[in-house]
């Protein structure tokens, strides 16, 4: 991949999407297509093909697709699975065709077994049912995974799939609708202290683990292992930080300068009890993370802060 390369991040709007782009522009990559008004629909397939056709893209970053936190999986599973599903469809097909060099497709975490062995091992997945929250979301990852696979198998793409762990990080969803745990709240906890509010309430028991990994890092490890890796066996992308939802909302609470209670409110819903990957694959191949979570945190507030002094992108 040299840096006048025709790179397509398709999703560039999202979480990853946007770490991506500000990523592969900082390591010199001047040649990123697709990235602005230029954009196609992904969920549109002549939009989809009239852009490839065009541009013709060399690299494919796929981290497109609708995604949400515990709430939006449960209110609006058909919106993820159609929207995902379409996406996957339209971007695979559309960059064989158009004879991409070489894609990579963001699956999801969720994906896994629910009762697979943690730390989760890429041996385990579709060794036993999903967890049923976001069982419509994660059934199209699999299908973006399978559908990867059967393009290499077919037709001899080099076409690889990975797992990331949950990120976080600039440009996140900070909405209590469709947010994940850390944005959410990021942005609760910053009105808590703000309003001057003596509690906070956190969802669930508090408990459940998660692996958290900075948007950042997990661009640099796309990066990494669309350069270095090739395997058809899918690859996880962790590194980051395993911590319990409690110890998450104490360290929010510290970066965000908040002194008061933390109210753990069990009648919402704790998901997954735990959700950690093993990345020994990637760390083998000499990638590692390079932010800790409370920088992480920090920057991730610094950024929220500015977006609403300028007075957008809280969704
Ligand atoms: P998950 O990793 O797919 O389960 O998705 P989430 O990031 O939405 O939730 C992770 C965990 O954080 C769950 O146990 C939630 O109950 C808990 N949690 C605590 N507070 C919040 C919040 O404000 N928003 C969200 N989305 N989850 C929260």
């Amino acid at each position: 991949m040299n840096r006048l390369a025709r790179i397509f991040v398709a999703g560039g709007d999202t979480l990853l999407g946007a770490a991506l782009l500000d990523h592969l522009s900082e390591c010199g990559f001047i040649n990123l297509v697709g990235a602005a008004a230029d954009q196609p629909d992904l969920g549109d397939t002549l939009a989809v093909e009239a852009f490839f056709e065009q541009i013709k893209p060399e690299f494919v970053f796929l981290a497109g697709g609708k995604s949400g936190g515990i709430r939006l999986n449960r209110q609006r599973p058909a919106d993820l699975m159609l929207d995902n599903l379409r996406t996957i469809a339209n971007v695979i097909d559309a960059a064989h065709r158009y004879g991409a060099k070489k894609l990579l497709y963001m699956a999801s975490s969720c994906a896994y077994p629910r009762q697979a062995a943690q730390p989760l091992q890429v041996e385990s997945l579709l060794a036993g049912p999903v967890e049923p929250s976001s069982e419509a979301y994660a059934t199209a990852k699999i299908a973006g995974w399978k559908l990867c696979e059967a393009y290499r198998r077919q037709y001899g793409c080099r076409f690889i799939t990975a797992f990331p762990a949950n990120a976080f990080g600039p440009h996140d969803d900070f909405s209590d609708e469709s947010g994940h745990v850390i944005p959410a709240l990021i942005r609760r906890t910053h009105e808590a202290k703000l309003n001057g509010e003596r509690s906070l309430t956190v969802w669930g028991s508090g408990s459940p683990r998660r692996e958290f990994i900075y948007s950042r890092d997990l661009a640099d490890a796309c990066l990494f292992v669309m350069r270095h890796y090739e395997n058809e066996i899918p690859i996880n992308l962790g590194g980051g930080t395993d911590i319990s939802i409690a110890e998450a909302a104490r360290t929010i609470a510290e970066m965000v300068g908040f002194r008061g209670k933390l109210i753990f409110d069990s009648t919402k819903p704790d998901g997954a009890p735990f959700k950690a990957l093993d990345s020994a694959a990637l760390f083998d191949m000499g990638w590692k993370p390079s932010t800790d979570f409370r920088t992480a945190i920090a920057e991730t507030y610094r950024w929220y802060r500015g977006s609403i002094a300028c007075g957008y992108a809280i969704h």
